[in-house]
């Protein structure tokens, strides 16, 4: 099992403990693509999974999903809370066990996820519509300082309700004088990086586990697309995520890293439970 850098108490010690202020920007890495982002007073995670709901699920199957990384904190024990997304419906990016806890512990957090799957998150999280923040690609949503605006993901392809709703989305958050972009599941789709490229975030969130059917894993940038999409949208820091939680589903980051060396585009591999600060 991979040891998280910080976990449980350390973890919500460290993260009361960060600096405030405009031009500051901290990060962890929950694991997967779950990210936690503390901006001038706000929380906002991205994606969380913080639970061993498909450990459970999966268990004496096929296709079991064996943990390989310890679980960061217990989502019950995260406070102060203001804005949860979810890029689609997979339990990995949108789950019950993780946001059950969360709203319960959160009255004013809300969730950010595609229009096309509002009932499920409704469901998911035991919360009405009120609380939920609904977006199809190219809608943003926004209060005060911070926003997200939804983007296109292709979760292999992409791929619209019968209203012609997204199901698969990445988002564009800005907070404050911060622009991140956190992809969700997708490959590389036509026209993506054209699309991408005005943001110009200041850190980008982008999966490297790849698709190989043979081990039904599928949907997701490799290392090396990862590496050509930072680099045609101008990121001036990629982080990479989607690996290290399962082991049928998994790569190591040396591929990513060596690629973005070669093309000189600035990357951030964090550890599980770490902190990334970082300042204008
Ligand atoms: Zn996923």
């Amino acid at each position: 099992m991979i040891k998280a850098v910080q976990k449980d108490d350390a973890f919500l010690t460290d993260l009361r403990g960060v600096g405030e202020g405009r031009d500051r920007l901290d990060i962890w890495w929950l694991g997967q693509s779950g990210f936690l982002l503390h901006w001038n007073g706000k929380n906002i995670l991205l994606d969380p999974y913080l639970s061993d709901s498909l450990t459970l699920k999966y268990q004496g199957t096929a296709k079991p999903h064996i943990r390989m990384c310890e679980r960061v904190v217990d989502p019950a024990k995260l406070q102060f809370m203001h804005y949860v997304t979810s890029s689609h419906v997979h339990t990995d990016h949108l789950d019950p066990d993780t946001l059950a806890p969360l709203f319960a512990n959160n009255p004013g957090l809300k969730l950010i996820l595609p229009l096309a799957h509002l009932r499920e998150g409704m469901k998911r999280s035991g919360c009405s519509g009120e609380r939920m923040g609904g977006l199809d690609a190219g809608q943003t949503f926004a209060e005060d300082e911070i926003s997200f605006t939804a983007v296109p993901a292709a979760h292999e392809t992409l791929q619209v309700d019968e209203e012609g709703h997204h199901l698969f989305l990445g988002y564009i958050v800005r907070a404050g004088p911060w622009t991140l972009y956190h992809s969700g599941d997708t490959v590389l789709y036509p026209g993506m990086a054209e699309l991408l490229k005005p943001y110009a975030p200041d850190v980008s969130f982008l999966p490297i586990n790849g698709t190989d059917p043979s081990r039904g894993v599928s949907g997701n940038m490799n290392a090396r697309e990862a590496v050509w999409l930072a680099k045609n949208i101008d990121s001036k820091l990629t982080i990479p995520c989607h690996f290290h939680l399962f082991e049928f589903n998994t790569v190591e980051p040396d591929e990513f890293i060596e690629t973005a060396q070669k093309e000189q585009v600035p990357i951030r591999v964090m550890q599980v439970g770490e902190r990334l600060s970082l300042q204008l």
